[in-house]
């Protein structure tokens, strides 16, 4: 929108620019073109706008995409989008963005994310859009340059703190453009900066233990004119600093993302790819079509040969009646990085359905609980070729995931769970599909 256009339309819908509300907006289109462009929107994208304004970028955006969700906290605002940028595809929330509900985006996938964001709400937006499990692809975003540049800085930097490693560890974060005031009105009082926000590919950087990772970070950056060997729990740091060509009087900013998972690993390993081989030489009861035990064979056999065999599944509940939902190991030998039940595991040669259910949920959750039987499932090329039984347990969590198993974990409303499996049953294991069904029909 050029910059009388964009006074006229403020003027007919008597908005005086809030400050509170952060709106600063664009008037440049070339820069408005060239934002757009940087997010790469494909036919199949759907498209998140974070406070789209009087629709600078949005209206480039949506003709890129398959659909588009405008997020616009200003009523008068969001009134002249729907009338402006109307069409089917297009939804318009007249809602604070803090507040949006980031697991209705699973099912839309892949998702991509834009915004000329209010400054007040920018640390917020990326850590809710950013956090894990993100359904985002990629994120494009104008923020104030002072934060772009700690974003995206560099070890060994002043910029360089525990945010950034943070952000680095899931994410590459490029910043890409400085912008002047004299692009918006009202012209803000410091230079903005676009920023582009990609997931890591799954085996970019190594895996370790998230929550030890940011206890770590945290720690270390605390004081960061402190040597980090002074402020992290003791273990063979002068070993570690030799391995990593650090001095032993390194501070927290001189290591790399990469470094401060290598130093998680130390703290806390974590090695999925070495758990996922120790798995082969266990044994399971083959059974007949009946569920009957005829025999037993290890685990390589009973995949390979497609045996009959038995497992259990766990559905976990908070008291809102939410279900948690595990995304498997990128290391698993079957569906790896699927969503599945809260935990499931084989039965055990010789062991019960019962009490394989609850080891279990100790096992991948961290979690003691009494579970009930919900479903009794026949074994089908669907489930695997085991016979299920579908168990239910009640917890709030925070779970200790066992991560050799489990990438991460979110409880997600069941009708938003039911829409996902319609629209992408790709993401799922197709035996937790043939559970959830059996339990929802
Ligand atoms: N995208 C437009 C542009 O580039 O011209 C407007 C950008 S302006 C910097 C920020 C926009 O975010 C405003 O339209 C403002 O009303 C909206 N906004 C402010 N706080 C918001 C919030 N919490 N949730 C959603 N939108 C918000």
């Amino acid at each position: 929108m050029k910059l009388s256009t964009l006074q006229q339309t403020l003027a007919s819908l008597d908005v005086r620019p809030s400050k509170r509300l952060g709106q600063n907006f664009l008037h440049d289109q070339n820069l408005a073109a060239w934002i757009v462009s940087q997010l790469e929107l494909e036919p199949a994208d759907t498209l998140v706008e974070i406070g789209p304004g009087l629709g600078a970028l949005t209206e480039s955006a949506i003709n890129q995409c398959r659909a588009a969700i405008l997020i616009e906290k200003d009523k008068r605002l969001a009134d002249y989008l729907r009338t402006h940028c109307a069409s089917d595809n297009v939804e318009v929330v007249n809602d604070d963005a803090v507040d949006f509900d980031t697991r209705l985006l699973f099912e839309r996938a892949p998702v991509k994310v834009l915004g000329n964001l209010p400054y007040c709400i920018t640390s917020p937006i990326l850590f809710k859009f950013a956090a894990e499990p993100s359904p985002v692809s990629r994120m494009v975003f104008t923020i104030q340059r002072e934060f772009a540049e700690r974003l995206t800085a560099q070890p060994s930097t002043k910029d360089y703190g525990a945010l950034t490693v943070i952000l680095h560890r899931r994410w590459r974060a490029k910043y890409l453009r400085t912008l002047p005031p004299t692009v918006f009105l009202p012209q803000p009082g410091v230079d903005s900066a676009v920023i582009s926000l990609v997931p890591r590919a799954p085996d970019e950087l190594p895996e370790c233990d998230g929550a030890v990772f940011e206890r770590l970070v945290k720690a270390g950056f605390s004081q960061r004119r402190k040597q980090l060997r002074k402020l992290l729990p003791p273990f063979d740091w002068p070993a570690f600093a030799a391995r990593c060509g650090l001095p032993e009087t390194a501070r927290a900013e001189e290591l790399s993302p990469l470094q401060w998972i290598e130093l998680a690993n130390i703290v806390q390993p974590c090695d999925g790819a070495a758990a996922a081989q120790n798995v082969h030489g266990e044994r399971f009861d083959v059974v007949d079509g009946r569920d009957r035990v005829v025999g037993n064979a290890t685990r390589h056999e009973v995949h390979t040969g497609r045996l009959l065999h038995r497992a259990v599944h766990i559905f976990v509940f908070n008291r809102a009646g939410d279900l948690f939902l595990q995304k498997r190991s990128r290391w698993k030998d079957a569906h790896p990085s699927k969503w599945d039940s809260s935990a499931a595991g084989h039965v055990d040669s010789g062991r019960e359905y019962d009490e394989t259910a609850v080891r279990e949920l100790r096992e991948e959750l961290g979690v003691e609980a009494n579970v009930t039987l919900l479903a009794a499932i026949p074994a089908s090329g669907r489930t695997g070729h085991e016979f299920v039984r579908l168990y239910k347990a009640g917890s709030e969590g925070p779970f200790v995931l066992a991560r050799s198993e489990i990438e991460c974990g979110a409880f997600f409303p069941v009708p938003i769970i039911r829409r996902w499996i319609q629209n992408r049953p790709q993401d799922f294991a197709t035996g937790f599909v043939e559970c959830f069904q059996r339990a929802y029909g």
